[in-house]
């Protein structure tokens, strides 16, 4: 447990889904993902109650341009008025003007569930966006503080962050999700931690993926926090199952594409993949809890509308 990081739950998806972390910097703080706008009010409570000043955190920096990351940084950015966002060169400009971002997420929740689940989302000033190349350092005051992983697979626009003191990674959803409660599910039945990649849309990209994951473990970190959510401890088995899962995916991939051409509907190819999603989960976890399945409902929904998504492009 490195006591530098603090993790906050930002509450969307539930509880314990979706995280924020805050570094303890030589000088200040940095925070990675900011959630969503309406989890923001929260996170500054909590930092106030500990006597952390805003005007300390000096970097706001998002995995990825995903609300569910994002979507709070122009919220949080408002209060920390010596803060400058980091992200990957293509996410800037849908932070710099987010309306496209804001109304394809409309288009697909409607404008009252959008105002619920993001609230309001601002343009952000170009002068306080800064993007990393891939491999990019950071250093602050000469010494390297951040090195930035460009990461295909789940989002073109996607990067890993290495905490290079720290030999720490963020790894936002590159290196799927683990959400505790399956993880503690798994563990009273005698199973190791139980990983699912996020192939939501619409840059699902299988062979990326499994070089993304191939990056970051060759990177040799100590520790690794996926945004949803928390530390994970056994890397080598969330690879193995992250990338079975990729392996799934791919082969779903090329069915897709054959009922597409044959004349199957969108919708109709999502909601086959979401019932071989699912029994993909009862191969691989037989007699699964009931829980388990009711938490990655939503997950393999996204994740068979991504495959699909793909399927349809290539
Ligand atoms: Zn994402």
């Amino acid at each position: 447990m490195n006591l530098e990081i603090q993790t906050f739950d930002t509450g969307y998806g539930g509880a314990n889904f979706t995280a924020m972390y805050l570094l303890k910097l030589r000088e200040g703080y940095a925070v990675v993902e900011t959630g969503t706008a309406p989890g923001i009010p929260g996170f500054l409570e909590k930092a106030e109650k500990q006597g952390i000043s805003l005007d300390q955190i000096r970097w706001i920096i998002l995995t990825h341009i995903h609300l569910d990351h994002a979507g709070g940084a122009s919220l949080l950015l408002k209060s920390c008025k010596n803060a400058k966002i980091f992200v990957h060169p293509r996410g800037a400009r849908h932070l710099i003007d987010p309306s496209r971002l804001v109304a394809s997420a409309k288009q697909v929740y409607g404008e009252s569930e959008f105002a619920r689940l993001y609230g309001t989302i601002e343009a952000i000033p170009e002068g306080r966006v800064r993007t990393f190349q891939d491999q990019e350092v950071f250093a602050d005051q000469g010494q390297d503080v951040f090195r930035f992983h460009h990461t295909r697979g789940h989002a073109n626009h996607h990067f890993v962050v290495e905490w290079i003191p720290e030999r720490t990674l963020f790894t936002g959803d590159t290196f799927g999700l683990v959400y505790p409660e399956i993880q503690e599910l798994a563990r009273r039945q005698g199973r190791a931690l139980y990983a699912i990649p996020s192939t939501s849309p619409t840059d699902f990209d299988a062979e990326e993926a499994i070089l993304s994951i191939d990056r970051i473990l060759a990177l040799r970190a100590r520790d690794f926090y996926p945004t949803h959510y928390g530390q994970i401890f056994d890397f080598a088995e969330t690879a193995r199952q992250l990338k079975d899962w990729i392996w799934v995916s791919k082969l779903l991939q090329d069915q897709a594409r054959s009922e597409l051409q044959a004349g199957s509907s969108f919708e109709e190819v999502c909601s086959r993949l979401e019932k071989k999603l699912l029994e993909n989960l009862n191969r691989n976890w037989p007699s699964c809890p009931d829980r388990v399945v009711e938490i990655l409902a939503l997950d393999f929904k996204l994740n068979a509308q991504g495959i699909t998504f793909s399927a349809s492009k290539s």
